[in-house]
């Protein structure tokens, strides 16, 4: 896979886990929970949002092209700026917030870098 290719894959691992997160909730709080069949559906769908996070987002090297952005932002003096996505080459747009330190940035590709910290 591309990089680009790469970074749309893992969104779509993450919106998948998220989903299966949220249903699980959803059928948590219906008023027959507690029956055995509720239980199951719930405990199953928890265990498609691990198993999803295990296989496909634990194992990817996504902080290293977050810590090289991170090292081409911290060279640069100004609160904010534009500096070229490690991941998929396209313009990853960045702002420090003077008030906190906190740092924002976001990749012009849907999907790819994005971070608040
Ligand atoms: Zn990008």
């Amino acid at each position: 896979m591309t990089p680009r290719e790469q970074a749309a894959f893992t969104a779509g691992i993450e919106t998948a886990r998220q989903m299966a997160l949220t249903a699980a909730v959803t059928i948590k709080v219906r008023a027959d929970a507690n029956e055995v069949r509720q239980q199951a559906a719930a405990a199953a769908l928890q265990g498609l949002a691990v198993g999803l996070h295990t296989a496909f987002l634990d194992s990817q090297a996504e902080p290293e092209p977050i810590r090289r952005a991170f090292a081409a932002i911290a060279a640069d003096p100004s609160d904010s700026g534009t500096i070229e996505c490690p991941t998929c080459k396209g313009r990853l747009a960045w702002i420090r917030d003077s008030h906190n330190g906190h740092l924002h940035g976001e990749c012009e590709t849907d999907g790819c870098l994005r971070w608040m910290q």
